[in-house]
């Protein structure tokens, strides 16, 4: 027998979480089906837990918008649940005369997304606060922050519960099929079933795309191709340095091999860019490499020479779901609702990658309003 429900959400990392947690408070009946034995052990549990202010990204995007909205709904949340988090600020350096110009462009670029507090710092002023740093200008970041993504995904989870929805665990959503009265979707696990939802948001990270692909009566057409990048990180033996964030100037994958700090103030380093051949999440290998130690030194004494040698230690890797290819510009989210393929009720999110923790709230809203 087929049961019915009103909305199933696939997918219980953060963004799952968030989106559940809205719609069960706007009154709507929810169920997430995720595939693992636990929420958030996908990329939501394998990142830099920092809370972006929204400098980089093209001014419009979702990307920008969302994690401008996101972040401060983000800081007002956790303050208000007494979650772990902390608005430490960053700098982003430039470590030579040559990066001047990329340097006053991301000022530029964050003034236009509606970042308003960013601040350029000369080598002295930079110094004064980071003694340690080694750059010829930077700009400083106050808004940007630290967040515990564990707490927040409990937090979420639990909101969504009290306002009535229900979490299915060990169950992978297979493929759906979408008939006049909803989208059937077929779950795996060890009580095999059928659904009939009348809504689905498919935020299933890594798996996006392949579940999109899986759903008779979506064209093809609107699924994206799925690539992934791999990022290292190593943490810092002893004390950190340094009180903020430390960026380099970043590339177009990813943001560079940063310093962040956890909330007890620990440093590490991450992540680094490797493209993976396949991006089926089912092979992916989280293991840290650690030939990849030398490499980090050399990007890390760039901004920090004091880095000790033999101080890095290894940490973990988190591996992006993208949707560009290797070489091109990092795509923009995509939320993809009927507007967009037609199908009425379904919402595909395909390519959260970073600012995507910090966006979740923002972008749960913007789910809610499209579905
Ligand atoms: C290296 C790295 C660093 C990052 N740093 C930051 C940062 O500092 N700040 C920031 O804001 N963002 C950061 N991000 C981005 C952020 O982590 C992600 O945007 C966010 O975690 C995405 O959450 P999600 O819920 O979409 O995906 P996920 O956390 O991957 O959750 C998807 C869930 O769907 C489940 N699933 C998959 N397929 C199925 C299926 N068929 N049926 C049922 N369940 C399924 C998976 O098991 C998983 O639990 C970073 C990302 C990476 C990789």
């Amino acid at each position: 027998m087929t049961e019915r429900v009103d909305t199933v959400v696939v997918g219980a990392g953060v963004v799952g979480l968030a989106v559940a947690r809205e719609l069960a408070q706007r009154g709507h009946e929810v169920l997430v089906l995720e595939g693992a034995t636990a929420i958030g052990t996908g990329t939501s549990s394998r990142n830099s837990e920092v809370i972006h202010a929204g400098l980089y990204y093209p001014t419009g995007s979702l990307k920008a918008r969302l994690c401008v909205q996101g972040r401060e709904r983000l800081y007002a949340y956790c303050a208000e649940r007494g979650l772990g988090h902390r608005r430490c600020g960053k700098l982003i350096a430039a470590t030579d005369e040559g990066q001047l110009d990329a340097l006053r462009a991301l000022q530029a670029q964050a003034l236009a997304n509606g970042v308003d507090d960013v601040q350029w710092l000369d080598a002295a002023q930079a110094r004064a606060l980071e003694p340690q740093l080694r750059a010829v200008a930077a700009l400083l970041s106050p808004s940007t922050g630290l967040v515990d993504s564990h707490a927040l995904m409990l937090s979420l989870l639990g909101d969504a519960q009290s306002a009535g929805a229900l979490l299915a665990l060990a169950s992978p959503v297979l493929s759906g099929r979408v008939t006049n009265e909803g989208i059937e979707l077929q779950v795996g696990g060890e009580q095999p079933m059928a659904l009939l939802a009348r809504r689905v948001v498919n935020s299933a990270g890594h798996g996006a795309p392949a579940l999109a692909g899986r759903i008779g009566g979506l064209d093809a057409r609107h699924v994206p191709r799925a690539w992934a990048c791999k990022g290292h990180y190593f943490s810092l033996r002893g004390r950190s340095p340094f009180s903020r964030l430390v960026y380099p100037l970043h590339d177009s994958a990813g943001l560079g091999v940063h310093l962040t700090l956890d909330l007890a103030g620990q440093a590490r380093f991450g992540p680094d860019t490797e493209w993976l051949p396949d991006a089926d999440p089912a092979g992916f290998d989280y293991r840290v490499d650690e030939r990849r130690i030398p490499a980090f030194g050399a990007a890390i004494r760039r901004y920090w020479p004091g880095l000790p040698e033999g101080a890095l230690s290894p940490a973990y890797t988190g591996i992006r779901p993208k949707i560009s290819a290797p070489g091109q510009p990092a795509a923009d989210f995509r939320i993809d609702a009927a507007a967009q393929h037609g199908v009425p009720g379904l919402v595909n999110l395909f390519g959260i990658e970073s600012p995507g923790l910090t966006a979740c709230l923002a972008i749960a809203s913007h789910v809610a309003a499209h579905i």
